[in-house]
């Protein structure tokens, strides 16, 4: 009988791919946790029967949500993942000599723990000395630090379950108060495509909007995401995304990427027009 992982996009829209085999199926405290082994994408991690990210093109999705910031503050030093518990964020911002610390904050502690035995490929990085694991909440994470980190990213779940705290105002607030005067903050922003989809973007680019002076969003490809067009958002202090990268000192650095290029970071903040839309209405 053939096994295929099925994901509900929208009441209409089901993606769906074959898999060999389920490697683990598990309920932790906060979701539902399944790995599955397929010949196409590799290794898929599940979380509640939403698709966090496969072997195959989980590249893009962690090239794109770390060298973007990176390149505007290569030397950053002091580094916060909120979510994150593949391991595949902080392997990404580990290849930055600069970086003394990497403070990663997941809810759920069997995340980290399922994707160490099963997809090393991201989750060996969360051996590594620079990186402190917390298993917590980062909306109460977050109120108790200021001034701290250089960069903040958000690599949450979605909207909903335990990851809705991480896109309301109090948290983007706080997150603004978390990180130093040349901070900058990068969040996985949802799809633009599917309309219910939308309008959560929608709701976290005003919070942001509202919390920052500079917030703008870029976007990339992933195959196994909803509608394969993803976006994320860029909000800073002072930095612009794209003016204010340092070309000069990320190009030294000689950090070998499958995705990620300056000319592709360029070129990721230009958006369609139904996108710029919905971002204007806000
Ligand atoms: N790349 C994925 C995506 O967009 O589909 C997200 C990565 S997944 C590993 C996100 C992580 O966020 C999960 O491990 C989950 O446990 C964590 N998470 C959800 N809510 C959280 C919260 N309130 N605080 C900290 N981590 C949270």
């Amino acid at each position: 009988m053939e096994l295929w992982f099925t994901e509900k996009h929208t009441p209409h829209v089901n993606f769906s791919i074959k898999v060999d085999k389920q490697l683990y199926s598990g309920q932790s405290e906060f979701q539902r946790i399944d790995v599955f082994e397929s010949r196409e994408f590799g290794r898929i991690l599940a979380l509640d029967g939403y698709l966090m990210l496969t072997e195959k093109d989980e590249f893009i999705y962690h090239e794109m949500i770390t060298h973007v910031p990176m390149a505007v503050i290569p030397d950053a030093k002091k580094i916060l993942i909120i979510g994150g518990g593949d391991g595949g964020t902080a392997r990404e911002i580990l290849r930055y000599k600069s970086v003394e610390s990497i403070d990663l904050v997941d809810i759920d502690e069997e995340v980290a723990e399922v994707c160490k035995k099963y997809i090393p490929q991201t989750a060996d990085s969360l051996n590594d000395p620079r990186v402190n694991c917390y298993f917590e909440d980062g909306l109460k994470y977050i109120r108790h630090h200021e001034n701290e980190y250089d960069l903040i990213i958000v690599d949450s779940t979605d909207p909903f379950g335990p990851g809705e705290g991480l896109f309301t105002k109090e948290f983007y607030g706080n997150c603004f108060k978390a990180l130093k005067e040349t901070g900058i903050m990068v969040n996985q922003h949802e799809s633009p495509f599917y309309p219910a989809d939308a309008y959560a973007m929608q709701r976290a680019h005003k919070r942001i909007f509202d919390s920052f002076p500079i917030s703008r969003i870029y976007q990339a490809h992933i195959p196994t995401y909803p509608s394969g067009h993803w976006l994320f958002g860029f909000a800073s202090k002072i930095h612009h995304p794209i003016l204010g990268a340092n070309w000069k000192k990320w190009k030294a650095l000689n950090i070998k990427t499958r995705y990620y290029n300056p000319k592709l970071h360029v070129g990721s903040f230009a958006l369609p027009n139904y996108v710029e839309e919905i971002v204007r209405e806000v």
